[in-house]
């Protein structure tokens, strides 16, 4: 039987708003060493402002990020919404073709006949398109037109107040590793990591190598030791559902991401690992 206890510190998560689908992830949360997170919408906000669009080509700015509008306009990630933003009108969808969103990469759309690409560096590699490597500080979208470079628009994200508590919070825990894994640009990375103070930083990694982070970094873990991994569900759901503890955040994740969860933080504050591995520690308290 399951000692009462266990509902108490179920319930009381719930109050937190933090869902814990069962007590063995409550009772596991007291044995947490590594904590992985992803980047996107987990340690940052989410929300990206175009800070630069530098048309390398006979397009204008203007004109450049109308084509990175129309590319973006069927898909969700982040850096979609806020391209959509910047351009602040709506784009006339009936001049778009054939649309492939390539995870981890960007966009592959024909608009008006014309086939677009509309991504990062991985992107154009495999296009085989060369680009400008700059050394922006932000995301970079690049665009090519009938496989010719055209030039790309540089975002930034913001790394959220409440993620530095949460590292703050974890390490008075003591737990061992602060990692971060993200699809993103090294420098990128590598700002967002030492701003919080993280111990590791994976950078440029595509889903599935991001599931490899995990099994490497919990082939290190001792025996009682366990890992949790904390995305927003987009393009992380096969991590979730690999770690010991899968923890999806924020009204972001898809429902396949709360599916693939164990733990459903509700609101967009990584600090609520902390209060959930505070509350499964009085829980046993109370249990034993
Ligand atoms: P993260 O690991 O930071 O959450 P993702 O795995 O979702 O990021 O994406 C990794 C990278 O792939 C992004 O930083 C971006 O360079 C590129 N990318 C993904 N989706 C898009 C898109 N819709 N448009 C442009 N670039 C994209
Ligand atoms: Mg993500």
């Amino acid at each position: 039987s399951i000692p009462l206890g266990f509902f108490g510190g179920i319930g009381g998560a719930s109050k937190s708003g933090i869902l814990i689908k069962g007590s063995n992830f409550l009772e596991a949360l007291n044995h947490v060493k590594y904590v992985v997170f992803d980047k996107t919408g987990t340690l940052t906000k989410g929300v990206f402002n175009v800070t630069n669009i530098v048309p390398k080509g006979e397009l204008t700015a203007e004109q450049l990020l109308e084509y990175a509008a129309l590319a973006e306009s069927y898909s969700n990630h982040p850096i979609a919404q806020s391209i959509s933003a910047a351009y602040g009108k709506e784009v006339n969808k009936e001049v778009i073709g054939k649309y492939e969103e390539i995870a981890g990469h960007g966009i592959k759309i024909e608009v008006d006949g014309k086939a677009i690409l509309a991504g990062n560096k991985k992107l154009m590699t495999k296009e085989a398109i060369s680009f400008v490597e700059e050394a922006a500080i932000g995301t970079m979208v690049h665009l090519a037109i009938d496989r010719q470079y055209a030039g790309y628009i540089v975002i930034s994200d913001e790394v959220k107040e409440d993620a530095s508590k949460a590292i703050a919070g974890l390490k008075a825990l003591g737990i061992k590793k602060t990692v971060m894994l993200t699809g993103d640009a090294k420098k990128v990375g590598e700002a967002v990591g030492q701003k919080l103070g993280l111990t590791e930083v994976h950078a440029e990694l595509l889903p599935h190598e991001k599931v490899e982070q995990v099994e490497q970094l919990d082939s290190r873990k001792q025996k009682d030791e366990k890992l949790v991994f904390v995305g927003d569900g987009i393009n992380d759901t096969p991590v979730l559902a690999r770690a010991d503890i899968g923890i999806a955040m924020g009204g972001l994740g898809s429902d396949a991401a709360i599916e693939a969860a164990d733990v459903v933080i509700m609101t967009d504050e990584p600090s609520k690992i902390v209060t959930a591995v505070k509350i499964a520690k009085r829980t046993r308290k109370i249990v034993w």
